[in-house]
């Protein structure tokens, strides 16, 4: 394939190996195949692809037809971007416990989200995903049961390894299990091309459903019937649902798997970020899972061995989970020691004003024009438009009131002077002059309502807050939805809430 492509479809797949230097034990070769390559930055990009032009073949899937999947997130969002490419409208289920980003990426790609109680597990999700394709008439991926994903895995995945370790000989290969797709679809074509590899199964120590040797209750087209009785909740997002799915069982099945390695929840976060620190290598909680059991092979193993784990995604899907727990968004002691270092640009000190450059034109020096005059009166006496908000499009504050008058639907005429709308003959900032004059208020946003100036960003919210907003409104016959509570200054992006 060349470097460029038809489309992003294209590029799922051939992601790099990459070796271990500072975590590997010396003498073995340790690698990892990264997965955050994809375009989605996971694995399931493979799944989501195989499986909708699988479906597209057989004719399971028709054109423009709505695609519907039970999904702990990467799927849905390799998902989302297939059918965003292709066309197709998306609907996911998703338990409410999984990561929020993971929902918002969704969405961001056209995709519907629908929530399902984290009390019903993993297994609730995918009840609710085969209940809504029944009576809507969807087409259900069902990638725990599908032989496209494990198809896939077998036609790329595998085919990369052997590729990349032709020139010598892969010892070991670590994997975790979800729907097993790529456990199955890559361990039966080592098995029969590299039959001395040795496949690794790695799964949640306090979760051990292979490690159990229970059977998994199964209905007769294959889902799971009930949760498994060994599963419990683990930190292993994307790993071991509540039930063994139909792909993994085939993979035991057929003596794929050579060891089960249990792996610890702390052991999966630390490796995580051991990944991240010592190796530049960014990635999430199934992959640092992943790397603990190569890590725990490569303790034991003779020098000149070569282990190759799989890293299923990247890090950036896990920052509102337990892998960024301890990881700060304020400044630490240690970062506040380095900014009291100097004197400058302190919170603590306020810094001295820099001279400013003497050819900047500053709002002074611009004069309300006549044209400007009249913008300006216009805009205050129109009667279609009795609330009117001078902002900037780049302003934080005049996005927090942009907000509020989203949240209770309140009509407003936005004038954004720095817009390319009012660039001619910097009209914008001739109409800052004159809003000047009439207000006497040198700060942006300014808004208006029935042509009277009620004030700057905090004014509003504090005038929404006594009710005085609300009553303005009501003067000016504005319509809006009384009934919604929320306190405005909430509405502030946090780095403007004021510093304890
Ligand atoms: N890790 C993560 C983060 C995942 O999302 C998944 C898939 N759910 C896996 C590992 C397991 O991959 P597979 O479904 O192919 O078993």
């Amino acid at each position: 394939m060349g470097t460029r492509y038809n489309n992003i479809l294209e590029t799922v797949g051939h992601t790099p190996v990459v070796r271990i230097n500072h975590l590997a034990p010396p003498g073995v070769n340790l690698y990892a195949k990264l997965e955050a390559f994809n375009p989605m930055g996971s694995i399931k990009d493979r799944l989501a692809l195989g499986v909708i032009e699988d479906a597209e073949r057989s004719g399971a899937l028709k054109p423009g037809q709505t695609v519907i999947e039970a999904t702990s997130g990467n799927t849905g969002i390799g998902l989302a971007m297939v059918c965003a490419q292709k066309g197709y409208p998306l609907v996911v289920t998703m338990a409410e416990n999984f990561s929020v980003e993971r929902r918002r990426m969704m969405r961001f790609l056209g995709a519907k989200v629908i929530l399902t109680p984290a009390s019903d597990k993993g297994s609730g999700m995918l009840a609710k995903a085969v209940e809504l394709a029944e009576s809507h008439g969807w087409f259900l991926c069902r990638q725990f049961e599908n032989e496209a994903n494990a198809d896939f895995h077998s036609r790329t995945t595998a085919v990369e390894i052997l590729d990349d370790f032709s020139d010598t000989r892969l010892d070991y290969w670590v994997t975790g299990f979800g729907t097993g797709g790529t456990l199955k679809g890559v361990a039966r074509v080592l098995k029969e091309k590299s039959p001395e590899t040795h496949i690794i199964v790695c799964e949640p120590d306090n979760s051990p459903l292979l490690g159990s040797h229970q059977p998994q209750p199964r209905s007769a087209n294959g889902m799971p019937s009930a949760s498994h009785p060994s599963f419990r909740p683990h930190l292993m997002q994307g790993w071991t649902p509540d039930f063994i799915s139909k792909l993994t069982e085939d993979a035991a099945n057929a003596e794929l798997i050579d060891e089960l390695r249990p792996i610890a929840g702390s052991d999966a976060l630390q490796t995580s970020l051991d990944l991240a620190r010592r190796e530049g290598i960014f990635c999430g909680i199934t992959a640092g899972a992943t790397m603990a059991g190569g890590l725990q092979i490569a303790r034991s193993a003779p020098p000149g061995t070569t282990i190759l784990c799989m890293l299923p995604d990247t890090g950036e899907r896990y920052l509102s989970t337990p892998l960024f727990a301890e990881i700060e968004t304020e400044m630490t002691t240690e970062e506040i020691e380095i900014s009291r270092s100097t004197p400058g640009y302190r919170f603590d000190k306020p810094t001295a004003p820099a001279p400013a450059p003497a050819a900047a034109p500053t709002p002074a020096t611009i004069k309300a024009t006549p044209q400007a005059e009249q913008f300006l009166a216009d805009a205050l006496q129109d009667k279609n438009n009795p609330v009117v908000m001078f902002a900037l499009e780049w302003c934080e504050f005049c996005w927090s009131l942009r907000k509020l008058f989203k949240q209770c639907n309140i009509p407003y005429r936005s004038v954004d002077l720095d817009s390319a709308q009012y660039q001619q003959d910097n009209l914008g900032g001739s109409i800052r002059a004159a809003l000047n004059a009439h207000t006497g208020c040198v700060t942006i946003p300014q808004i208006f309502v029935g042509g009277e100036f009620v004030g700057g960003c905090t004014e509003v919210f504090d005038e929404f807050k006594s009710g005085r907003f609300q009553q303005r409104l009501e003067d000016s016959s504005v319509s809006f939805d009384h009934d919604v509570s929320v306190d405005p200054y909430s509405l502030l992006p946090t780095w403007l809430h004021p510093r304890k």
